[in-house]
């Protein structure tokens, strides 16, 4: 088993406190409630590095973590589709997420979070999509995995696999029996390190 050590190197909630990060980086991106958190959690080998929520739409800021012997930065950014959010809110996530991808560089992949017990939703197509015509390389993770029938997950591979035609193999990904976390671990660095 190894953990990636991931130390917190900032944590954005608006603009001009976005960092500059020398490190190639990827970022991960889901919507409110995926399991994003408890995937930083998982990585890290640590319960308490990222917040997990209980009220979906919390986390509003984009996070930075170091993964320091593998020489990259993990960018969790703000889950996006959380419907009782206001406008005015959902505008100011999104300005701060294309702050980020206008600042940066270095970023070598996007790590779409998906629910592996729902079909393809509007909005996680939508942002394959937008990430495919800038030609940035996307890696699918079904998260939740544990809680999906054998079949579905096989359903859900075939169908991201097809939709995404994802720079990586679809990632099934349960942060509470740690299955995925491996070939994640493994797939994150080569995509930040090629
Ligand atoms: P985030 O909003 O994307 O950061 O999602 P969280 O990590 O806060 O998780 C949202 C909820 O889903 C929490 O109640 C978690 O316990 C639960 N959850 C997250 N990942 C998994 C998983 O792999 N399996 C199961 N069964 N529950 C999960």
């Amino acid at each position: 088993r190894t953990e990636l050590s991931l130390a917190l190197l900032a944590t954005a909630y608006l603009t001009d406190q976005i960092p500059t990060v020398d490190a190639p980086q990827v970022a991960l991106a889901g919507r409110s409630n995926v399991g994003k958190s408890t995937l930083v959690n998982c990585l890290a080998g640590r319960k308490g590095l990222a917040k997990i929520s209980a009220t979906p739409g919390k986390t509003r800021s984009l996070n930075f973590y170091m993964a320091q012997a593998a020489g990259y930065c993990l960018v969790d950014l703000p889950g996006y589709g959380y419907a009782r959010c206001s406008m005015a809110e959902r505008e100011k996530w999104a300005k701060l997420i294309d702050s980020y991808l206008k600042k940066t560089s270095r970023l070598r992949a996007v790590t779409a979070l998906v629910d592996c017990r729902l079909p393809p939703q509007r909005l996680d197509v939508e942002l394959v999509d937008w990430l495919r015509a800038r030609r940035m390389p996307v890696l699918v993770v079904l998260t939740k995995a544990d809680k999906c029938k054998q079949r579905d997950r096989e359903a859900r591979k075939k169908e991201w696999r097809e939709l995404a035609r994802p720079a990586f193999p679809p990632i099934l990904f349960s942060g509470k029996t740690g299955l995925g976390r491996e070939a994640l671990c493994r797939v994150l660095a080569e995509a930040a390190l090629s």
